[in-house]
């Protein structure tokens, strides 16, 4: 069975519907209307009897659900912590769906497997992570914490004489798990998954940026875990990595570090003296599909002596050949799945160091040049906007919503809502290459319209 005599023709008319889709995604409403999304019913309904060709399968996506997207590849999407795909991944991610390769071990994928391991070691370099750290490319930064903190409790159990791969957790020592109270919902979640529980933790009480206090931090031994974080989804505050790693080092505990986007300010010789204390951690998390928009999806797990990953993830099987080197899904959860290191590796590689700097400098200008000129005009900045994100109050709680819903209902840039520390706020995250000045001032206008509506 091979291909259509007319598939590259197919191919030519995809390329060409992703241009248009791509040259008027700046012009376009943020989020698509509810009609547009109630079109969506068209593409539903039980499996007919015959299929159809490539050719209807792309214009059914085009026509009907590319209208439906978020327009999160332009510039003023600036919800959640989503980031765009720059265009050395996106063409990277073209080519690497055509060669659909299974990234598992090397023998089934040459190229996806050593672009993975290129890729890793751009990313410990970028990060300023110690040279010898090792680890797996994952779909996200939920899939990474929960694949260090598995490290984590391999080695933390080992230490203490128990196997927990073999044994599990019935009758093992127990482990004591230190958070912030400001902790990301999804290391809780990666707590839950490895079996430690979410509540089961002790919580350590933040400052009012939501950097945990390391004053507060119980006693820790060598059966502890803490997870720290760089950048806090909400007001993007690092804790005080030096201090407490020092200390979790003197008692032997492990400390993990989610640093979802804020590790990337590493790049930056502005903002590196935010992630300093960061690499003294055991194990770190981070998103490929945030900051350095390398397109959906791309997380990252790091460990300092890889061993670990290894001993918690490792797999083996009459028909697998023996380790050649390192072979991906010794480090991750996943058997087969996607080549994720080629897009990684394609996003650092055409953004450069250069790139990288001008991509993280740019877009905290932008946050603080949107926290000032809102702060000029009356509305209150809830957070010390230390890199990309800014939270905004627009007076009561209900006034906050208001606006909010405004904004997104005309959809000319969108933000989020959220809580800080009880308060309502409107959350700008801007983490995306696409955006640019005009971007800027056009979202400005916006919000500014929204809130005077709202406010007076
Ligand atoms: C986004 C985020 C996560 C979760 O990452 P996913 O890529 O959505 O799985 C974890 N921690 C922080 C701080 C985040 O911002």
């Amino acid at each position: 069975m091979s291909l259509p005599d007319q598939f590259s023709e197919t191919l030519s008319e995809t390329a060409k519907r992703a241009a248009n889709h791509l040259g008027g995604i700046g012009e376009r409403r943020v989020a698509p209307t509810t009609d547009t999304i109630g079109g969506l019913k068209a593409l539903a309904g039980p499996l007919p009897d015959s299929g159809v060709s490539p050719d209807e399968i792309l214009a059914l996506l085009d026509n009907v659900a590319a209208p439906a997207t978020i327009a999160s590849t332009a510039g003023r999407y600036f919800g959640f912590v989503v980031g765009g795909t720059v265009p050395g991944a996106l063409v990277a991610s073209w080519l690497n769906s055509t060669w659909d390769q299974c990234c598992g071990l090397n023998v089934m994928s040459p190229a996806g497997a050593q672009l993975e391991s290129v890729a890793l070691e751009l990313v410990i370099e970028v990060l300023g992570l110690p040279s010898g750290c090792g680890g797996g490319v994952v779909t996200g930064c939920t899939m990474a914490n929960f694949s260090a903190i598995t490290a984590a409790r391999y080695a933390l159990l080992e230490r203490a004489g128990w196997d927990v791969v073999s044994k599990g957790l019935y009758g093992a020592p127990e482990i004591k798990v230190v958070v912030s109270a400001e902790v990301h919902a999804s290391v809780l979640k990666a707590l839950s998954l490895v079996g430690f529980g979410r509540d089961r933790v002790h919580r350590v009480p933040v400052d009012g940026q939501g950097r945990m206090r390391s004053d507060a931090l119980p006693p820790l031994d060598k059966m502890t875990l803490v997870c720290i974080q760089a950048g806090n989804v909400n007001t993007g505050s690092f804790d005080p990595a030096s201090e407490i790693c020092r200390e979790a080092r003197q008692a032997g505990a492990w400390v993990h570090v989610d640093g979802a986007f804020g590790l990337w300010a590493h790049v930056s010789p502005s903002y590196q003296h935010l992630t300093h204390g960061f690499e003294q951690a055991d194990s770190w998390a981070t998103d490929g599909h945030k900051w350095p928009n390398v397109g959906y999806d791309c997380g990252i797990v790091l460990v300092r002596e890889p061993k670990h990953l290894w001993a918690a993830m490792n797999v083996s099987a009459a028909y697998f050949p023996d380790d050649k080197g390192r072979e991906p899904f010794q480090y991750t959860p996943e058997l087969s799945r996607r080549a994720r290191g080629v897009e990684l590796w394609a996003a650092l590689r055409s953004l450069g160091r250069e790139g990288l700097v001008d991509l993280i400098e740019r877009t905290c200008r932008y946050a603080r040049r949107m926290a000032d000129d809102l702060q000029s005009v009356g509305y209150e900045i809830l957070n010390e906007v230390v890199i990309n994100q800014v939270l905004v109050s627009f007076g009561s709680p209900e006034k906050t919503k208001a606006v909010i819903s405004r904004i997104q209902e005309e959809s000319i840039c969108w933000c989020g809502g959220t809580e800080w520390q009880g308060k309502a706020a409107m959350r700008i995250s801007i983490p995306s290459w696409a955006t640019d000045e005009r971007d800027i001032e056009i979202s400005l206008d916006a919000i500014k319209r929204a809130a005077k509506a709202v406010c007076g």
